[in-house]
């Protein structure tokens, strides 16, 4: 029969977690190898559930996805499916500002706490800048750049655009599964912190192939780095993926990685996200979900909004459903000055 008692090793390092100090690579692995159906899981999730609620207040976040658009994407990065080689998609879509404005309107409308601008790897920033300029302009809601790796100057550019930050990660399987450095995707985020742009992560797109080691690694490094927030996102196959032999982990197995993740990051982050949106996660330490419309490199659809994107309405009633308040504060950016203040201020100084 099962023991009531948990192992005395896992306890430890559970206790570690609740004390918000972080935990260690080596802590994690023992945590990510832990047995689904095990007490020793529950416990786990149950003390990231704990330290979320008490740290994030009770706050449930929606952060609105856009792709502005969809382009066969030369990079071909092998879990996308706006990579050309995917074949998902031959022509080159750019959804019409009033489009977007329109989205962004509803997301103010229904409380989104942020909206995540996003790009396939090779659109110009030029564009994604007037698209910021645009948005500061029909709405208040703090934006989130989520584009391709930048330059100082580049960053500089989308702070003055309205962007208070950015979302890039360093993916698994970085510099095999993607054409992209490591030390590359290191060095844009030392841009955004050297030049004031929030940092948000998550460790993605986690599939069944991926090991602990690596896993652990990127959870650890967001810590490392100061991510305003970093959970988990697992990898979703698009028929078609050449990832479909592999397979896809469950939503089980994605809460567990969200509430190990939780406690790697300790007092650090500002929220807990996952991906896709779903209830397990949020008892074991997430509290912010991804609503999506527009492009997306999980969907075959051009509009996800059409396909598997999940709405705010959706996401807020999952949060409601499982004790989170969707209409407090986010408490993502109270920090950050966004460029729009400040150039009120300076407007109304002079
Ligand atoms: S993940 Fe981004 S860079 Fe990679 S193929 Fe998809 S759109 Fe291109």
């Amino acid at each position: 029969m099962m023991s009531w008692r948990l192992d005395p090793k896992i306890e430890n390092i559970l206790k570690k977690g609740e004390d918000c100090i972080g935990l260690n690579e080596n802590e994690a692995q023992t945590l990510l190898c832990l047995d689904l159906g095990s007490k020793e899981v529950y416990a786990l999730m149950e003390t990231a559930n704990r330290i979320s609620r008490e740290q994030f207040k009770g706050k449930g976040e929606s952060h609105f996805h856009i792709g502005v658009n969809v382009e066969p994407c030369r990079f071909n990065c092998k879990f996308c499916s706006l990579a050309e080689n995917a074949g998902v998609f031959a022509e080159t879509i750019e959804f019409p500002e009033e489009e977007i404005i329109g989205w962004a309107k509803m997301a103010q409308a229904n409380n989104a706490d942020a909206l995540n601008i996003m790009t396939t790897g090779t659109y110009s920033l030029t564009r994604l800048i007037d698209i910021a300029k645009l948005l500061n302009k029909e709405v208040s809601i703090p934006l989130v750049a989520n584009t391709r790796d930048i330059t100082h100057r580049e960053g500089e550019e989308l702070l003055k655009a309205g962007f208070v930050g950015a979302y890039h990660a360093i993916r698994l399987g970085e510099g095999k599964d993607t054409p992209f450095a490591l030390e590359k995707r290191l060095r844009t985020i030392s841009v955004f912190k050297d030049i004031g742009l929030l940092w948000m992560n998550c460790v993605e797109p986690v599939g069944p192939e991926h090991t602990v080691e690596e896993i652990s690694y990127l959870m650890v490094l967001a810590r490392k780095h100061g991510a305003t927030y970093s959970g988990v996102m697992r990898r979703i196959n698009f028929s078609g993926s050449p990832f479909e032999k592999v397979g896809m982990i469950s939503e089980l197995e994605l809460a567990r990685m969200v509430a190990v993740s939780r406690l790697v990051m300790g007092d650090v982050p500002k929220a807990h996200c996952t991906h896709e949106p779903h209830v397990a996660s949020l008892i074991s330490g997430a509290n912010l979900f991804f609503p999506e419309v527009g492009s997306s490199p999980r969907d075959r659809h051009a509009d996800t909004g059409e396909g598997r994107g999940r709405s705010i309405a959706a996401c807020r009633q999952m949060f409601t459903e499982m004790g989170w308040d969707p209409d407090l504060p986010s408490n993502c950016f109270d920090s950050v000055s966004p460029a729009k203040t400040l150039d009120a201020a300076a407007g109304a100084k002079a």
